[in-house]
């Protein structure tokens, strides 16, 4: 503090000074911008219109586009802040190479020159796949087809996967297999007409705050909520099922056994536009009420009543979020979810659909144009007939599409660990904080010869451990497109220009493809965006994700547009899958699979009696590089917590805001305020995940789903014990969240 200010003559009358803006009206001066620049939120996957207030070339303000179909112009704490993201202290502002153990500025010519020959290096030694690359749902569609095709066909490595397994890829391969191909069906809209509202492990009020918004449009529904835990969004239920971990299944398998004995089913829908329908209803026979009862620990009449509720609305939706991909299970949880709606003739109308509700902004985005679970537009590596369809677009021959996809992002890091990745590009995400058992992750990243972390943050606990840190634009510094979870594409905008030296991700990927020799076969001419958003137009041309008919005008000029969209549409309206019964599988019909319940991997017992669940906080977004640095929300929700219910507490002789360790066979995450709270049951605790400091991933599990390979978050068997009080002689390993060789930046 200055002495003016410490005499009291310096009254920070420029800080606290007021004025009339004749958008926002009376407030404070310095966030009255030059002008407002349209975008959409660079947080979650809910996809909302904003502005934001530039002045004197800064991001000072932001203000929900109150024309804007997804949010009618409100925002939630993270959006009305994210300005602050872009000015934010840990911004990366130049490219860092490590030199004698230490991250030392270089230009971006030497960078990308050494990226470039490190890669080269490795593949030349040990086979192209000796690369691995993880990316993100961070970035724009753009970027995501732009780098697709850098990797598998400039790079030649199918080893390529994004952090979306960690939140969405069950929801893929439940679609793929139910459906023949991704995408959400449903519409935001259906939250609107449904009569019956179903969310599954899905806490919107915390994680997508402004769908809750599209529920209070609709007066006339009945919103039921499964969870293990009483969340916020539980708080607003019509009827509430606090049913056990991980036991969805068995509660799916019950409705669906209601229905058939009771009728409740849609015969006609089931005959023209399914297959498996008489194994289904074998294989759902034992799930009985009191069966399920058993496993769910409902009441018989609440199952009932719920399968009843369910199969008499003229509507229902099925939303769900990570209650059911964070799971071993999530998959074929997701197949119960759509066999549900498909024996009710729930889907393809108005308020009627299974609908996952994506957690990135754009997701979605990759999944469509990205290259790494599918080829983009949803084509298929196994299909010679789609590899064939791409290369010709393309130009190039069809033996350089592989017939494969790559290793999944678990197994990129288990390769690392056994040497078969050698070099590895981490784009736009920090696993150190997000991926599942530390330890092994760890293990994985310093195994590796060459890590490069391209990300608009530095120092982050992952980009501490690289060779190469490359700086990048974030949101509000860059062009493109998002899509959101009801497959609106909405138009991206730079406001401000990057800090630094940082440059978009799209700019970096472009001058890799020149160093790497690929640029004018692969991307011939490209300078913007735009460029690529031209072709990838025409790669989803004919495709269930079909863009072909946008402009980034139109898109503009409707708030966002939802595909299918061919050239030639004239109307912009709300589109749902799926309404002609016509899906994307071979014979044109949805398939029924039949799935069992069975209990979670890593059960409780007498040394970790607690089931861990984790999760997330409005406040925070992921691992905090972002939201961290904003101050009022990090002043909201500063450190984790953990959630314990008072029974637990009494017999673990704790008290509200003791400081505890929760502690499992893998690690240990230390000294966490305990919340004695009633929000969880008995024998189950919580924790959220966003912190890198009280990191939950010590203790989590790798474990994952055999289909989508997502990891199992949810079902951790823990101890609980007060904060230096560790109990017996083995004292277990404390769990650094730095690494271990703790290393410096220059920048
Ligand atoms: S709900 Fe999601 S998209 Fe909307 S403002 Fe909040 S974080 Fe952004």
């Amino acid at each position: 503090m200055s002495l003016k200010r410490n005499l009291g003559l310096d009254i920070l009358s420029e800080k606290y000074a007021y004025a009339t803006d004749e958008t926002t009206g009376y407030t404070s001066a310095r966030k009255i911008p030059d002008r407002w620049v349209a975008t959409t939120c660079g947080y979650c996957s809910v996809g909302c219109g904003m502005f934001v207030g530039v002045k004197d070339g800064r991001a000072v303000a932001v203000r929900g586009n109150p024309g804007h179909p997804v949010n009618s112009g409100r925002l939630c704490p993270k959006g009305l802040a994210e300005h602050y993201t872009l000015e934010a202290p840990n911004r990366a502002k130049y490219p860092l190479l490590r030199q004698n153990g230490k991250l030392t500025r270089v230009s971006w010519d030497e960078a990308l020159d050494v990226m470039v020959e490190n890669f080269l290096a490795v593949q030349t030694k040990h086979g192209p796949e000796a690369l691995g690359v993880i990316s993100t749902g961070q970035l724009v569609t753009e970027e995501f087809y732009t780098l697709g095709k850098l990797v598998q066909l400039g790079f030649g490595t199918s080893n390529y996967d994004g952090n979306t397994t960690l939140c969405m890829s069950t929801a893929v391969s439940g679609y793929k297999r139910s459906f023949g191909s991704d995408g959400p069906p449903g519409a935001y809209e259906d939250l609107q007409k449904a009569d019956v509202i179903f969310l599954i492990g899905a806490n919107i009020a915390e994680n997508h705050p402004i769908l809750c918004q599209h529920l209070e449009a609709n007066p006339r529904k009945t919103l039921i909520v499964a969870d293990p835990r009483v969340t916020k969004t539980a708080m607003m239920a019509d009827l509430f099922l606090p049913l056990r971990p991980r036991s969805d299944i068995a509660l799916i398998n019950g409705m669906i056994h209601v229905l058939i004995q009771a009728k409740m089913i849609d015969r006609d829908y089931i005959a023209r536009h399914t297959t498996g329908f008489e194994e289904l209803a074998q294989s759902v026979r034992k799930y009985t009420p009191r069966y399920v009862s058993e496993i769910t620990g409902l009441e018989e009449e609440l199952i009932l009543k719920v399968a009843f509720l369910y199969g008499n609305a003229g509507a229902a939706f099925i939303g769900w979020t990570m209650g059911v991909n964070h799971s071993t299970k999530g998959t074929e949880t997701v197949n119960a979810i759509n066999n549900l709606a498909l024996i009710t003739g729930n889907i393809g109308r108005a308020g009627a659909s299974p609908f996952s509700i994506t957690g990135q902004c754009n997701a979605m985005g990759t999944r469509e144009s990205g290259f790494a679970s599918s080829l983009p537009g949803y084509r298929k590596f196994e299909s010679a007939d789609d590899r064939e369809e791409l290369a010709g677009l393309w130009g190039i021959p069809q033996e350089r599409i592989p017939a494969a996809r790559g290793l999944a992002y678990p197994d990129i890091v288990e390769a690392a660990v056994k040497k078969k990745i050698r070099a590895l590009w981490v784009i736009a995400t920090n696993p150190i904080v997000s991926f599942p058992n530390l330890d092994v992750l760890r293990q994985s990243l310093e195994s590796v010869e060459f890590l490069v972390v391209q990300d608009g943050f530095h120092p982050t606990p992952t980009s501490e451990l690289a060779h190469m840190v490359l700086p990048a634009a974030i949101w509000g510094e860059k062009e493109g497109t998002y899509t959101n979870s009801e497959r609106r594409v909405s138009k991206v905008n730079r406001a401000v220009d990057p800090p630094g030296e940082a440059r978009s991700d799209f700019e970096i990927f472009l001058t890799v493809a020149k160093k790497l020799g690929c640029y004018d076969e692969l991307f011939p001419g490209w300078t913007t965006p735009q460029d690529a958003f031209e072709e990838w137009k025409s790669v989803s041309a004919g495709r269930l994700c079909d863009y072909s008919g946008m402009t980034y005008e139109l898109i503009e000029q409707h708030g966002g547009i939802q595909w299918p969209f061919p050239q030639g549409t004239q109307d912009v309206a709300t589109s749902r899958l799926y309404s002609d019964g016509r899906f994307q599988t071979e014979d044109g019909r949805a398939k029924l699979f039949c799935v069992e319940w069975e209990p979670f991997p890593e059960q409780p017992n007498h040394e970790f009696p607690l089931i861990l669940n984790t999760g997330r906080t409005v406040e925070h977004w992921h691992t905090r590089t972002k939201t961290g640095q904003v101050p009022i929300l990090e002043r909201m929700a500063p450190n984790a917590w953990l959630e314990m219910n008072p029974k637990d507490a009494h017999q673990l002789k704790l008290r509200p805001h003791d400081h505890v360790d929760v502690v499992s066979r893998r690690g240990r995450i230390s000294s966490v305020e305990l919340r004695v709270t009633e929000i969880v049951a008995p024998g189950q605790v919580f924790v959220p995940f966003h912190f890198a400091e009280t990191n939950a991933n010590q203790v989590t599990q790798s474990a994952f789903d055999p289909i989508s390979r997502e990891p199992n978050y949810k079902q951790s068997a823990v101890r609980v014990e007060k904060s230096g009080e560790q109990r017996g002689k083995r004292r277990p390993r404390r769990w650094s969240l730095w690494p271990r060789r703790r290393r410096s930046s220059s920048q």
